[in-house]
């Protein structure tokens, strides 16, 4: 299956850009292409195609682990500040989130992923490390780490972010100071991560909120929230011709990572750095189309 997967998306000369708002990350091999699928069960080995171990630039895929990390501290208080709708506007809008009165309308758009950043601050003390251990641990990579020079170069382009952060606190919104959310945002983007790790951390959500040695996360019904907010806005403004073609719930970065779930059976990731013109990984979206096809493996 793994390479009908690759055969697939090497065969499908499907134009993409390399992000650039992001400077750092223009430097990305446009052809780079993995794929990982890591199974629920103990003993059941995470597989994988490609470049499947290479680390790349984590970006907006990092929002569904703070998410988790908040849920799981904090339960249903977020709701009160963050929507559950699909955003219909780019996912760094400030209009949107001035004409809604400073609730985004979702944790996925940067608005609402600063507030849940903001919020994991408060919780923790220290954000991003925590996401950091979290990830190490349910990845069984120890190494995994952020990357110093992505995150540089977003802090020198991050006019936008800056902004909506300034918006929200104007709003009340932030217990933190902007600088320091931030920061701690820009941080958790940063995080460089392969397939393999992400696909291994994000089985949680597969198996109904419970980690890889057994310890419960998130109720049932948390993980399944996250779930659905990742199908109706993990991909950017495409959610919806993401579902009618894959058919899962997927949250996916300007890196070119796109993080698929399976409940119940296994998480995938998809990677490749040349993206649509929605943000989204051209070679991701065709892989796990194809995956999906192959398998019969969907939520519908
Ligand atoms: N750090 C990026 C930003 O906030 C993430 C973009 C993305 O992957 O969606 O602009």
């Amino acid at each position: 299956m793994l390479d009908e997967v690759q055969r697939a998306v090497r065969a499908t000369a499907v134009p993409g850009k390399v992000a650039t708002s992001i400077p750092a990350l223009a430097g990305a091999d446009p052809e780079g292409f993995g794929f990982a699928v890591a199974g629920l069960h103990r003993g059941e080995e995470v597989q994988g195609v490609g470049d499947w171990e290479v680390p790349f630039s984590v970006q907006s895929v990092s929002k569904v682990f703070t998410l988790a990390l908040v849920l799981a501290a904090d339960g249903d208080a977020l709701w009160r500040l963050v929507g559950k709708e699909p955003s219909g506007s780019p996912f760094n809008s400030l209009a949107q989130l001035e004409r809604e009165g400073g609730i985004p309308r979702n944790p996925f758009v940067n608005a609402g992923a600063l507030i849940v950043t903001d919020r994991l601050q408060t919780l923790t003390g220290d954000a991003s490390g925590a996401l950091r251990a979290f990830l190490r641990t349910e990845s069984g990579n120890p190494a995994l780490d952020f990357d110093p020079r992505i995150s540089r170069s977003e802090h020198q382009h991050a006019h936008r972010n800056a902004a909506l952060a300034n918006l929200l606190a104007d709003y009340g919104r932030l217990d933190n100071p902007v600088p320091l959310v931030l920061d701690q945002y820009i941080r958790q983007c940063s995080l460089a991560m392969s397939c393999r790790d992400l696909a291994l951390a994000a089985r949680f959500l597969a198996h109904h909120g419970v980690c890889a040695d057994g310890s419960r996360l998130l109720t049932r019904s948390e993980a399944k929230r996250i779930n659905a907010v990742m199908l109706i806005g993990g991909t950017y403004d495409a959610a919806g011709e993401f579902a009618h073609r894959v058919g899962l719930p997927a949250k996916s970065g300007i890196g070119g990572g796109i993080l698929a779930v399976v409940p119940g059976r296994c998480a995938v990731c998809a990677w490749g750095p040349a993206l649509d013109g929605h943000g989204n990984s051209v070679a991701a979206i065709t892989a796990l189309d194809h995956f999906t096809t192959y398998t019969g493996w969907s939520v519908f």
